[in-house]
């Protein structure tokens, strides 16, 4: 088919097609009107990709794997100057290289994915230096997106140092996105320290994601954001009123803001840090502010922090979040979304309670039994007072809902560090019952859903719910669900499943 049609072709996306035979790889060189071409995932040689390359005039964006064995001297004249036309590369590096990079002198996007292991399949350590014949240095001065991503490892830190070590000797002008993704913390570098200088001094940002340690008061001070879109302070140890003054900076509206993360940021919704401790009810005007100026927010992360709403205030997380009606994707603690003040109701109904759980005295629960609500009564009192109920109904374009308890930690994360103690989750997320969760089942655009630590589930009857009415779901991911090594849900899990017709990943 490729043969026949290979004169056609503008966009081929062959990526992680790694079972093609070499022979039909080589067909891609004939492709000639090809604009974008995907070859994650393929092992392609330097040989090879030179062949390909060689002939693609058009080719504009390119997907593209360094594994060992790479030589960029192989690579033609040819090949070269088709890679000195490309506007967007996306580079995922096994080995320290610098890859095709600096044969793209017109690059406006550089996508990196550092994957080297520190150790090679023998057992040899590996080194960080580049390799043999390396010397020439990449091209960033069209560079408008830097993005990094790191797998865990020192040697990918020492790697991507070289990177930027480039890219802070002469910062690009038009640099509008910068953005590094790190597991755990990469130690701020001389050349870190430059290229921030640089940054405050010659570009204004619209996307920005740094690692936690590089992260503090006074850079971002300096930083300058002009319409930002895209804004990360992931595990940031930033106030609210500092984040609220660099957003809105006197007035300052956040219309273009479409993605907000604030994972893991303990303090940014308290106004005053030194007498604050993560557990403490939030300050609801910062968040009221925040959320006010940034209407067209599609994307927010709250996870990893607890975020209180008081008790007194009469304001709720939940209702300040539902002005956010175009939201696609929202991550929220467990214990954000508790309605501490409904606690004792539910106690007298004999729901969702812990204490409703060791009244049993280890009685067995009726496993499928659909335990909440009991009365069609009760479930509309329910809707009526929960704000996580009324949140849910105010932004149904939901289409990827995170509920993560605060204390929770992946025992296998792939992009954090490992941690393995594990954390009793927060007392408040235990007033979060089936009966809560069910509310899920409003988003009838869900696509992807994540439960993790939630001690107050007794049956997993929302399950069942969120299968009927969810039915694009595509992604359920469960941890911790109900009480720890109790595995109550089973069977409202597998009711749940028979509903699911079009789920891909379960975990
Ligand atoms: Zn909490």
């Amino acid at each position: 088919m490729l043969k026949v049609i290979s004169r056609d072709i503008c966009e081929l996306d062959i990526s992680y097609c790694y079972w093609l035979k070499f022979s039909t790889v080589d067909i891609v060189s004939s492709c000639r009107k090809l604009v974008k071409l995907d070859m994650a995932g393929c092992c392609v040689t330097s040989l090879r990709l030179s062949k390909i390359l060689s002939n693609l005039n058009f080719l504009r964006l390119l997907s593209v794997d360094i594994n060992s064995g790479f030589d960029s001297g192989q690579l033609s004249s040819e090949c070269r100057t088709t890679l000195g036309r490309l506007r967007e590369l996306k580079q995922t590096l096994f080995i320290p290289s610098y890859g095709v990079v600096p044969c793209c002198t017109s690059l406006e996007k550089l996508l990196l994915y550092f994957e080297v292991l520190d150790r090679t399949h023998e057992g040899m350590v590996m080194s960080g230096q580049l390799l043999v014949g390396e010397s020439n240095v990449p091209h960033y001065q069209n560079l408008r997106l830097f993005y990094a991503r790191l797998a865990p490892g020192y040697i990918n830190e020492e790697v991507v140092r070289l990177y930027l070590a480039v890219l802070s000797d002469r910062t690009p002008e038009n640099l509008r996105s910068f953005l590094i993704s790190v597991p755990g913390n990469l130690t701020e570098s001389r050349a870190a320290k430059n290229l921030f200088e640089s940054m405050a001094k010659n570009v204004t940002l619209e996307a920005f994601q740094l690692p936690k340690s590089w992260l503090n008061g006074s850079l971002l001070q300096h930083m300058k954001f002009s319409c930002p879109s895209y804004l990360s302070f992931s595990r940031c140890m930033i106030s609210g009123e500092q984040l609220t003054q660099m957003l809105l900076n006197g007035g300052r509206d956040c219309k273009s803001l479409v993605s907000l993360n604030l994972r893991g940021c303990t303090l940014c919704l308290t106004s005053n840090i030194p007498f604050k401790k993560p557990e403490d009810d939030i300050d609801c005007s910062v968040l009221d502010r925040l959320i006010s100026a940034c209407p067209n927010l599609l994307h927010l992360n709250l996870s990893s922090a607890h975020h209180h709403s008081s008790d007194t205030s009469g304001m709720h997380l939940c209702d300040i979040l539902s002005q956010l009606k175009k939201l696609r994707s929202l991550s929220l603690p467990v214990c954000a979304i508790a309605d501490s003040n409904r606690t004792g109701k539910n106690q007298s109904t004999g729901q969702s309670s812990p204490s409703t759980s060791s009244i049993t005295f280890g009685k067995k629960v009726r496993i499928g039994a659909q335990t909440f609500p009991k009365v069609p009564e009760e479930q509309d009192k329910l809707k009526l007072q929960s704000a996580f109920w009324k949140l849910l109904k105010e932004i149904p374009a939901v289409e990827y809902l995170e509920l993560i308890g605060s204390n929770f930690y992946s025992v296998m994360p792939r992009n954090d560090p490992a941690i393995r103690n594990t954390y009793p989750p927060c007392k408040r997320s235990h007033n979060v019952s089936d009966a809560d969760v069910t509310a899920i089942s409003q988003l009838t655009f869900l696509r992807s859903i994540t439960l993790a630590q939630l001690p107050g589930i007794l049956t997993g009857s929302c399950l069942v719910s969120i299968g009927r009415s969810c039915q694009q779901l595509r992604t359920l991911s469960l941890a911790n669900f109900g009480m720890m090594g109790k595995v109550v849900f089973m069977s409202s899990l597998c009711e749940m499943l028979t509903h699911c017709k079009y789920l891909k990943d379960l975990r």
